[in-house]
């Protein structure tokens, strides 16, 4: 059987794993953290093409995978209900998904402390080589590696992250903990719009993955602008280091917590702000990425090694679970022809170029429709009078449509790139 190597364990790579292995390949998945990953990970967005691939993979995506709320509303500072829209989207936890996925994978096929730090690729095979000194031979290499992708950097070193201008506070807080004004607005998914920043909050499953009444989590979304010399104070930790690419939640300075909730108390509704103020918030900055290429001979990406989309359409997942049905659908024949051949190089070589030219287009419409709604937030950096449109003042009703009774952006570029036969 043709054997895949999938470097990197997060959502992408299970999703990659899982399909290719429906596809005819022996899928193993190579994860450079020692230790398992379920413990992290805040709320996920999900869409219907998620749920199509997760249900192909074997998982049911039942009412134990996320909470559905129906109703959008957006918060004043008083915390008065200014305007409510129909709602229908179903919130997860990365956790529930990497759960889900990592259970039903055999575990001698989910390597932990594997960290890639090479490849070679010859006319027979592809080489992994890692930092513990091993390396592993396979007929195709899946870089699912994530926003600063080993594998992209070896092939298309040029293409780096662009720092869009803000930041993403994030906080969660047990159902538990909630503070009694805000048990009204814990079922709804609630904008709250300070001048020039964005938040929005909504529930998720518990930590453990709970969706029961009781058990669940709030999870809040904060864009905060910050411009390149904030950013780099905020990402500098208490021994002065700069940890430029971002900052571990757990090396936030003691000073940046307080005085982002200090803000959250003068800025936002109070039911936002206490919940905010009980919880242990963290930051990850925004960045842009878009990949010119997406193969390599027998090497491939997918997911947000190829492109990012920013947080705001809720598609990391669903975008990474599309390019992984897309690459399997172009690998099928090539993995079921060769079972107990060796595949050739232009085989695979083939079916990449086939996995590019279906990935690349799609990538490209879902950065664009993300970078149009955060164009607003990355405006605010720009002089006053340099900002045109959207990026003076933003439409509220139009914002909570996106968002709320309109949840299916992602099928409006699959059904006009022609992927619908995909999902
Ligand atoms: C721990 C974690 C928590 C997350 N939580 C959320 C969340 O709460 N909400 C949300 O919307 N999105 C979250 N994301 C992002 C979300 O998973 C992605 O946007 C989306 O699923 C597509 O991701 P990906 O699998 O392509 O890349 P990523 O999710 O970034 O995963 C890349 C993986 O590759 C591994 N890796 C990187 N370099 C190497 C290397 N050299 N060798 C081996 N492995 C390597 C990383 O450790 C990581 O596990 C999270 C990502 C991670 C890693």
């Amino acid at each position: 059987m043709s054997r895949a190597l999938v470097i990197g364990g997060s959502l992408g790579g299970l999703f990659a794993a899982h399909l290719l292995r429906r596809s005819g390949w022996h899928a193993v998945v190579f994860e450079r953290n020692e230790d398992d990953l379920t413990g992290r990970g805040v709320g996920l967005g999900t869409h219907p093409q998620l749920v199509t691939v997760l249900r192909r993979t074997g998982i049911a995506f039942d009412t134990t995978m996320g909470i559905k709320v129906t109703k959008v509303v957006c918060l004043d500072r008083a915390g008065k209900i200014i305007l409510e829209q129909p709602s229908a989207r179903t919130m997860s936890a990365w956790s529930r998904l990497y759960r889900a996925l990592r259970s039903a994978l055999p575990a001698q096929d989910y390597r932990l402390g594997k960290k890639l730090l090479q490849i070679e690729q010859d006319a027979d095979r592809v080489t992994a080589i890692f930092a513990d000194g091993t390396s592993e031979r396979g007929d195709l290499l899946v870089g699912a590696d994530g926003l600063r992708s080993t594998v992209r950097e070896q092939f298309l070193p040029q293409t780096q992250p662009v720092y869009a201008g803000y930041v993403a506070w994030r906080a969660v807080l047990d159902e538990a903990r909630l503070p009694n004004e805000a048990r009204d607005i814990f079922e709804l998914y609630t904008f709250c719009l300070p001048e020039g920043e964005q938040l929005l909050g909504y529930p998720v499953p518990g930590a453990d993955g709970n969706t029961v009444c009781g058990h669940r989590r709030y999870n809040i979304v904060w864009y905060r602008p910050a411009d390149p010399l904030a950013l780099a104070r905020m990402c500098t930790d208490a021994s002065g280091q700069l940890h430029a690419a971002g900052i571990a939640p757990s090396l936030i300075r003691s000073e940046v917590i307080a005085a982002v909730k200090a803000d959250a108390q003068a800025l936002l509704a109070p039911p936002l702000a206490e919940i905010f103020r009980r919880s242990e918030p963290f930051f990850q900055p925004i960045f842009d990425l878009e990949s010119p290429a997406s193969a390599f001979g027998r090497v491939a990406l997918i997911g947000d090694a190829a492109f990012v989309v920013r947080p705001h359409v809720g598609a990391g997942a669903t975008k990474a679970a599309i390019d992984a049905t897309i690459l399997a659908e172009c690998l099928t024949r090539v993995g079921e022809e060769a079972a107990g051949e060796d595949v050739t190089s232009e085989d695979v070589a083939g079916a990449l170029a086939r996995f590019a030219s279906v990935q690349l287009p799609f990538g490209r419409d879902i950065v664009a429709l993300s970078r149009q709604q955060g164009a607003y937030l990355s405006a605010q950096l720009k002089p006053l009078a340099q900002r045109r449109g959207g990026e003076l003042r933003r439409d509220i009703e139009a914002l909570l449509h996106a968002h709320g009774s309109r949840s299916d952006q992602i099928g409006d570029i699959v059904a006009a790139r022609g992927l619908e036969a995909y999902f």
